[in-house]
C-alpha cells in the first residue's frame, strides 16, 4: 500500500523555496495605487461629481443619477487604463466569506461594433442571482431576488484585474442580507450619540468615528501535507492527532525569528495590501508553532473590516503561489494556541481627538472617563450579545484554553483605572457637592488619571474585553470571522448608553446642577450599576466559572443556547429601536447562526466517520496483521520459549483491538445520531441535538484514534502527525 504521508514529506523536503522579489520602491510610493481613493476622484471626475462623492462618503448623501454616471465613467477609466475588464459589487453574504459576481465593461453596439461602458445604474445598484446565499428565510425562492447597493464610504478597488465596488445586500423587501448594511447603520448610530456626548466637552464636535484595528492571526502549513489531511481540507482543523512531543512549551516561537519561507510569503501578501490600501504595520511568530500575526494601522471601523475580509482573501490567493496553505480556523489543532482576531476598538472626533485616551488635562480626563464608563456599560448590558455574535462551532473550541480568553464575558481595565473607578463611586455624593469636594475629586480622581501607555496596561491575556490604554481590545473574536457581527452590537449598545447618558445629564442640568457636577453624577451612578462587569484576575479559574454566574454575568456552556441571546426581548429591543436590525432580520440572524453550525459540525462528524473507518482502522488492523506474522513466526522459531518474547506483540494487539472496537461502535453510535437529529423538522431543535447528542462524538472518537497513532508503526501511519505539520516549513 502507498502511504501519503511519506509522499509528502518526500515531495515538502525536495521543495524548492519559492522566491518572491518584489519592488525596491518604497511602500509609500506604491500604497493605494489600486484604490479609487479621493486623489484618483479628483483627477477622474468632474468637480460636481467630486464634491458629490465627497458629500456621500463624509455625511452620508444620496448620489444622484447624472452624477452616478459621471462617476462610473470616471471608475471605468481609471480601471481600464490599468486593464481591467470586468467589475463586480463585492459584498459580505452571512456566510462569513465575501461574494462577487463579474460582469464586462464591454458591450456590443446596435450597429454591430463593440464598446467598454460603465453606467451610473449598473455602478449604484444591481441584482445578482443570489439565492443561494443564507437568508435565515427572509426570501422565499419565489421572492429570491436580492439587490447589491454601492457603498461610496468604501472606495472602489482593483484585485485581480477586476474593478470591486463595495456594496451592501439587501432583499427584495429591503432586509439586510449581509454584515454591511447593519454596520454601516451601527457607525450611524454611534456617531450621532457620542458625537452629542462629545460636545458637552467641545461644542464643534460634528462627527465621532469608530476606529477599528484587527489583528490577524492563522497558521500556515505546507500544501502537500495539507493535501493528505482530508480533515484540514474539509473542516480547517485536524480531527485527529496526538499532541507532538514538543509544542509551544518552550516558548520559543514568539517573535522568533520568521522562517525565510514564511517570510517570503508575507513579504508578497504584504506587498499586495498596500497596493490595495490595506495600512498593515506589524507581522511577527505568534505562540504556536507555525502560527503567525498581522495588524493593520487602524481605521474607520466599516474601512477596517472591508480591508481586513480583502486582506484575507489576499493571503489566501498568496499563500497557494507559495505551495503553503492558510488556516484562519480557531482551533486547527488541539492543545495548541488557537487562533483570534483581536479587535482594537476606540472612538475619534472630527477633530482627530481619540475619546479613549485618558491624561493630557481634567477636562480631557472627564471626556474620557465619560466615554470609558459608558462602553463598560455597554458591555456590561449587551455582555451576552456580543458573546453569543462571536460563539460558532471553531471559536467555540478555542475559547477558554491555550491563552484564549474564556467564554464569560467580563472587562480588565487594570489597577489604576479600576482605583479611579472606586475613588469616583466612594466619593461622588449623590447630592450637591461643596466647593471643597468638588476641587477634591476634581485634582485627586480626575486631574490625576496618567496617561496610560498601552505598554504599561497589564497584558491579561485570559479577559475577553480588555483596555489598553486608549482602546478597548475584544479578543474573543474568533480569527476567521467577519468582525461586524461584534462591532455592530458594540457600536450600537454604545450608542444607547451615551444617549442614556446624556438624556440623565441634561435632566440633572435642567435642576441646576452644573455641568460637570451633574457628568459625575451620572457616570457614579453607571459605574455602581456596571460594576460587576469589572473582572482582572484569572478567567480561567473555576471560581470565577461560578461568580460570574451569581454576578449574573454572560457564561456560555452551549453553543445553541448562547444564540438565544439573539432573540432575547432585550436585544431585539436594542437593535431594533436604534433601527440597525429589525426583529425580522435578527431572527433570520439566529437562523443563520444554528444552521451553519449545524452544517459544519455535520461535516465534521462525516469526515472523522470516514477517516476512522476507511484510514484509521484498515491501518491499524494492517500493522495488527504485521505483529501476528511475527507472533507466529517466534512462536515457529522458539515454540515454548517464545512465551516472553511476543508479550510486548500481544499487548499492543490487544490494545489496538480495544481502541477498534470502540471507534467502531461509537462511529456508528454518532451516525444514528446524526440520523435521529436529521428528522427533526425544526432546524434550532435539529442544531440542538446535534450539539447536545453529536458534538460529544468527536473527543471521544478522537481520543481513541490518537490512542492507535502512538501504538501503530510510524511507516504505517497514513497522514502527517502534529509534529510534521506543527514543525516543518
Ligand atoms: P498588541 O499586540 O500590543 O495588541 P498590535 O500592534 O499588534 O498590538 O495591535 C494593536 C492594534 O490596535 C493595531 O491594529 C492598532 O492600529 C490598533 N489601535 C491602536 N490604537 C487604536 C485606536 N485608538 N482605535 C482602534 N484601534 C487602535
Ligand atoms: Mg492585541
Amino acid at each position: 500500500m502507498e502511504n501519503f504521508r511519506f509522499k509528502a514529506l518526500v515531495e515538502l523536503n525536495n521543495r524548492q523555496p519559492v522566491q518572491f522579489e518584489g519592488t525596491d520602491k518604497a511602500v509609500s510610493s506604491y500604497f493605494a495605487e489600486n484604490v479609487f481613493d479621493r486623489d484618483k476622484m479628483r483627477k477622474y471626475l468632474t468637480p460636481e461629481a467630486f464634491e458629490a462623492v465627497v458629500e456621500a462618503i463624509d455625511e452620508g448623501t444620496k448620489i444622484n443619477r447624472k452624477f452616478a454616471d459621471q462617476i462610473a465613467s470616471g471608475m471605468k477609466s481609471w480601471a481600464m487604463e490599468r486593464g481591467v475588464t470586468h467589475y463586480t459589487h463585492w459584498f459580505h453574504p452571512l456566510n462569513e466569506s465575501t461574494a462577487e459576481k463579474h460582469d464586462s465593461f464591454f458591450e456590443l453596439t446596435k450597429s454591430g461594433g463593440c464598446i467598454e461602458k460603465f453606467r451610473g445604474e449598473l455602478l449604484i445598484q444591481q441584482e445578482p442571482d443570489a439565492s443561494s446565499f443564507p437568508s435565515g428565510g427572509l426570501r422565499n425562492t419565489f421572492e429570491a431576488r436580492g439587490y447589491t447597493a454601492w457603498d461610496p464610504s468604501s472606495p472602489a478597488f482593483i484585485h485581480d484585474k477586476t474593478l470591486c465596488i463595495p456594496t451592501v445586500f439587501v432583499s427584495f423587501t429591503g432586509d439586510a442580507l449581509d454584515f454591511k448594511a447593519p454596520l454601516l447603520k451601527s457607525l450611524a448610530a454611534l456617531d450621532k450619540a457620542a458625537t452629542c456626548v462629545a460636545q458637552y466637552f467641545d461644542r464643534d464636535v460634528r462627527h465621532v468615528l469608530s476606529t477599528v484595528g484587527l489583528e490577524q492571526e492563522y497558521f500556515v502549513v505546507d500544501e502537500a501535507l495539507y493535501h493528505v489531511r482530508p480533515d484540514l481540507m474539509m473542516t480547517g482543523r485536524t480531527l485527529m492527532g496526538h499532541e507532538a512531543a514538543r509544542n509551544q512549551q518552550l516558548e520559543d516561537h514568539y517573535f522568533g525569528t520568521i522562517p525565510s519561507r514564511v517570510a517570503a510569503f508575507m513579504r508578497e501578501f504584504e506587498e499586495e495590501a498596500y497596493r490595495l490600501g490595506i495600512p498593515l504595520k506589524t507581522r511577527h511568530n505568534e505562540v504556536a508553532p507555525n502560527q503567525y500575526e498581522c495588524a493593520p494601522n487602524f481605521e474607520e471601523g466599516n474601512l477596517a473590516v472591508d480591508h481586513n475580509l480583502l486582506l484575507m482573501s489576499v493571503m489566501k490567493n498568496v499563500a497557494i503561489k507559495h505551495k503553503l496553505r492558510i488556516l484562519f480556523h480557531e482551533k486547527p489543532y488541539m492543545n495548541v494556541n488557537g487562533s483570534g482576531k483581536h479587535c482594537n476598538w476606540s472612538m475619534m472626533s472630527d477633530k482627530g481627538v481619540n475619546l479613549l485616551s485618558p491624561g493630557k488635562t481634567p477636562r480631557n480626563n472627564l471626556q474620557f472617563l465619560t466615554f470609558f464608563i459608558c462602553t463598560i456599560r455597554a458591555v456590561y448590558e449587551y455582555g451576552g450579545l456580543l458573546m453569543a455574535s462571536i460563539t460558532n462551532l471553531s471559536n467555540y473550541q478555542r475559547l477558554g484554553g491555550s491563552e484564549a480568553p474564556p467564554s464569560i464575558m467580563s472587562v480588565f481595565i487594570g489597577e489604576t483605572l479600576q482605583k479611579a473607578l472606586n475613588s469616583l463611586e466612594e466619593k461622588i455624593p449623590n447630592k450637591k457637592m461643596t466647593p471643597d469636594e468638588k476641587t477634591e475629586l476634581k485634582l485627586d480622581i480626575v486631574g490625576k488619571i496618567p496617561e496610560i501607555m498601552p505598554d504599561t496596561t497589564d497584558r491579561n491575556r485570559t479577559s475577553p474585553f480588555a483596555f489598553s490604554g486608549n482602546r478597548f481590545e475584544f479578543r474573543a473574536v474568533g480569527s476567521g470571522s467577519n468582525c461586524s457581527a461584534p462591532l455592530l452590537i458594540l457600536n450600537t449598545a454604545v450608542a444607547q448608553q451615551l444617549t442614556l447618558f446624556k438624556t440623565e445629564t441634561d435632566k440633572l442640568i435642567d435642576k441646576n446642577v452644573k455641568k460637570d457636577e451633574a457628568i459625575l453624577q451620572v457616570l457614579r451612578s453607571f459605574i455602581v450599576k456596571s460594576k460587576d462587569i469589572l473582572f482582572d484576575g484569572n478567567s480561567y479559574a473555576e471560581e470565577w466559572r461560578k461568580e460570574a454566574a451569581r454576578r449574573g454575568l454572560s457564561v456560555i456552556d452551549s453553543i445553541t443556547s448562547a444564540f438565544k441571546t439573539y432573540l432575547e426581548p432585550k436585544s431585539i429591543a436594542l437593535l431594533s429601536e436604534s433601527g440597525v436590525l429589525s426583529k425580522k432580520e435578527l431572527e433570520s440572524r439566529y437562523e443563520i447562526k444554528n444552521e451553519t453550525f449545524l452544517k459544519k459540525l455535520q461535516i465534521e462528524s462525516r469526515v472523522l466517520g470516514d477517516l476512522a473507518i476507511n484510514h484509521i482502522i484498515p491501518t491499524a488492523i494492517q500493522y495488527q496483521n504485521v505483529l501476528i506474522a511475527n507472533v507466529r513466526g517466534l512462536k515457529e522459531l522458539f515454540g515454548d520459549k517464545a512465551g516472553d518474547m511476543i508479550v510486548p506483540q500481544m499487548l499492543a494487539l490487544e490494545k489496538m483491538s480495544r481502541h477498534i472496537k470502540d471507534i467502531n461502535i461509537k462511529v456508528y453510535q454518532m451516525i444514528d445520531e446524526r440520523k435521529k437529529a436529521n428528522a427533526t423538522e425544526n432546524i434550532i431543535e435539529r442544531a440542538e441535538e446535534y450539539f447536545k447528542n453529536v458534538l460529544p462524538y468527536l473527543d471521544d472518537i478522537r481520543y481513541h484514534i490518537d490512542k492507535l497513532e502512538m501504538i501503530v508503526d510510524d511507516e504505517f501511519w497514513p497522514m502527517p502527525k502534529y509534529r510534521e505539520l506543527l514543525f516543518s516549513h
